[in-house]
């Protein structure tokens, strides 16, 4: 009777760190990066799309993945807004912030939360994540765009929900559980998924996931959720300290971008142990151990016992 642990990251690990990074600050993603590059973090930017070709963007972004973070950076219509949509045009000069309004475009509204915000009903927001999802798949590539990241977190709209669901977007993301509340264990759905730390607990969180006793799970950990964030507490320090501490320590984390981790535990599932083997039938290289000893299962192959 053979042991088989199959629950590692690549390196053998059982920690995972990441970042989802949203909105598509040029200027703080870089100073963003200053910081979590050289400490060799990865993670996942979520743009809105709308980008030309030969911008900067390609260049900034290179070996991050992308994600689609909806044009326009639309809010979706549901029924708590309904109730409070009036008839007219919207008018900045004398629009009532407690009031929802239409506008010229058919679908599209605008209602006041920390600004004035763009609300997409059902038809026009799936199709502004879909151009969306090919302006962005049109600049970095089918393999890098992974995940939708409502704008502004969940829209408490179920429908529409669904409707994404059924396009084939994976790795939705909810909003930020900016606490870990399940043992940083992985989501649980990763069609409703939250990051579980930001500027404001880094450093506790941190401290609680280098911490964090084996149990023999996979480990998820991920910041977020914009780089406007340190620059707006100023506290970029946070995100110094913290790279300094947890950054290029591979033998302990492995360093990712959101979907890859995801993908990569939903291969580790697939894994088939038989009496004779263990066998790989993704296309995901993965780690494992064999009665303790350390075996590399290269994708679609297969390890006799
Ligand atoms: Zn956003």
């Amino acid at each position: 009777m053979h042991i088989i642990d199959k629950n590692f990251y690549p390196g053998w690990v059982r920690k995972s760190m990441t970042f989802t990074i949203d909105d598509g600050n040029l200027r703080l993603d870089k100073k963003f990066l200053d910081y979590v590059k050289p400490a060799g973090i990865k993670g996942t930017f979520n743009l809105c799309g709308n980008i030309a070709v030969n911008d900067v963007f390609p260049a900034l972004y290179d070996g991050y993945e992308i994600g689609n973070h909806c044009r326009m950076h639309a809010n979706a219509m549901n029924d708590e807004r309904r109730k409070i949509l009036r008839d007219e045009l919207f008018d900045a000069n004398t629009a009532d912030p407690k009031y929802g309004y239409r506008t010229e475009t058919e679908g599209l509204y605008r209602y006041h939360t920390y600004a004035w915000i763009y609300v997409a009903d059902d038809d026009l927001y799936l199709k502004l994540a879909r151009e969306c999802q090919e302006n962005l798949v049109s600049i970095f590539g089918e393999e890098r765009v992974k995940g939708f990241i409502w704008p502004c977190g969940w829209q408490n709209n179920i429908p529409l929900w669904e409707k994404l669901k059924a396009e084939s977007y994976h790795n939705i993301r909810a909003t930020g559980c900016v606490k870990d509340t399940n043992g940083f264990s992985l989501p649980a759905d990763l069609m409703h998924w939250s990051f579980n730390s930001n500027y404001t607990c880094m450093k506790e969180t941190g401290e609680q996931y280098e911490a964090y006793p084996d149990d023999g799970q996979l480990k998820f950990y991920c910041f977020g959720v914009h780089s406007h964030d340190f620059e707006n507490a100023g506290r970029w320090d946070v995100l110094e300290d913290f790279c300094d501490r947890y950054g290029n320590r591979p033998c302990e984390f492995w360093y990712a971008c959101v979907g890859e981790i995801f993908d990569y535990a939903a291969a580790v599932e697939k894994v088939i142990v038989t009496d004779e083997a263990v066998v790989n039938p993704t296309d995901i290289d993965l780690y494992i151990t064999v009665d303790g000893k350390r075996v590399s299962l290269r994708r679609r192959s297969e390890y006799k016992l």
